[in-house]
Formats: C-alpha cells, sequence, structure tokens
C-alpha cells in the first residue's frame, strides 16, 4: 500500500506548534509507517509538491508570500489542517494589526537600529494590512486549535486522517 504525502507549513508563527508535533516522540515511528513528510522544516523540501494527502500549517497569514503559499498549498493538498491558535485565528501575529504595516516596519528597521537604519526593500516579504487566520485566506478543512496544541492531540488527528477517519476533536482540544 503506498504511502500518504504528509506535508507541514510554518507561515506566520513561533515553531512552537511544530515544537508541539515533535513531541509525539515515539508516535513519529508509527506515522513514518504509514506516511512520508514530503516538505516542511523537518525535511529538506524546497517546493510544496502536488498531490499531497495532508497538510499541517502553523501560523497566520501575515505577508503576501504567506499568502501565495497558503493558496499553492490549499490546491496541492486534499486536507488542509490549521494547526494552533495561529493558524485558527492569527493570535499572536495580530497584536500588531493595529499598526499601520508602514509605521511597524520604520519602527524595527528605522528607530530600533542604531546602524545602516533603513526599510529593506528586499528580502523581507510585503506585509498584508493585517495579520489573518488562515479560513480567511483559504478553505480549511480541519483546525486545532491550541497555543501550541497537545502533542497528544495532533497525533490523534494524524492518526485518525492517516486512517481516513474524520477526528473528532470535542473535549480534545482548547484554545491557549
Ligand atoms: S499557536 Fe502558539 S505555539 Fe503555535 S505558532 Fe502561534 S504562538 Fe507559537
Amino acid at each position: 500500500m503506498s504511502k500518504i504525502k504528509l506535508a507541514t507549513v510554518w507561515l506566520d508563527g513561533c515553531s512552537g506548534c511544530h515544537m508541539s508535533l515533535l513531541d509525539i516522540d515515539e508516535g513519529i515511528v508509527a506515522v513514518a509507517k504509514k506516511a512520508d513528510i514530503v516538505y516542511g522544516p523537518l525535511v529538506d523540501a524546497q517546493e510544496f509538491p502536488e498531490s499531497v494527502d495532508v497538510a499541517l500549517v502553523e501560523g497566520a497569514v501575515s505577508s503576501q508570500e504567506d499568502m501565495k503559499l497558503a493558496q499553492l498549498i490549499r490546491k496541492r493538498s486534499r486536507i488542509m489542517v490549521a494547526l494552533g491558535d495561529c493558524a485558527v485565528t492569527s493570535n499572536v501575529p495580530s497584536m500588531r494589526n493595529w499598526v499601520p504595516a508602514k509605521k511597524l516596519l520604520e519602527r524595527v528597521y528605522v528607530e530600533g537600529v542604531q546602524a545602516n537604519p533603513g526599510v529593506p526593500a528586499e528580502g523581507v516579504p510585503a506585509l498584508l494590512r493585517h495579520a489573518i487566520p488562515l479560513h480567511e485566506a483559504v478553505k480549511i478543512d480541519l483546525h486545532i486549535p491550541g497555543c501550541p496544541p497537545k502533542a497528544d492531540a495532533i497525533f490523534y488527528v494524524i492518526s485518525e486522517l492517516l486512517a481516513g477517519r474524520k477526528p473528532d476533536l470535542t473535549n480534545k482540544v482548547k484554545f491557549g
């Protein structure tokens, strides 16, 4: 039987959700028996591949680059999962939403530095006006709240999806 293609993605998040994913410990062996991890910070793939079965996405959509990647993931994935509060509600990244993006960049790159002040014209993805939750960018099939979600909950979701079932997260997750 061919293995399921599993991708993990890190948008505007702190990587804590990926750390929680790694906390499934020996569960990773069970996952590896049924799935190939084809993209994400845990593997060395440069481009999001075609025909992914399950994509777990951490982080809010904060830049044009995030938006493009979110749309590509949606196009190429059968099941797209918002992993953690930043993906589900935009959480921490949305704390900047009340400051205009231009002002924010000036605060960081001009007022906040002592040498070579100036907002970089290259190498920094253009910010969206607001950091938004994933479901405001694309259709999402499943939300796993938590900051970060518990490893048990992540393992449960992956196991159910690998078994071809829809996970029931009632009483298994909470925000924060
Ligand atoms: S939900 Fe929490 S742990 Fe996950 S990326 Fe956001 S701040 Fe980090």
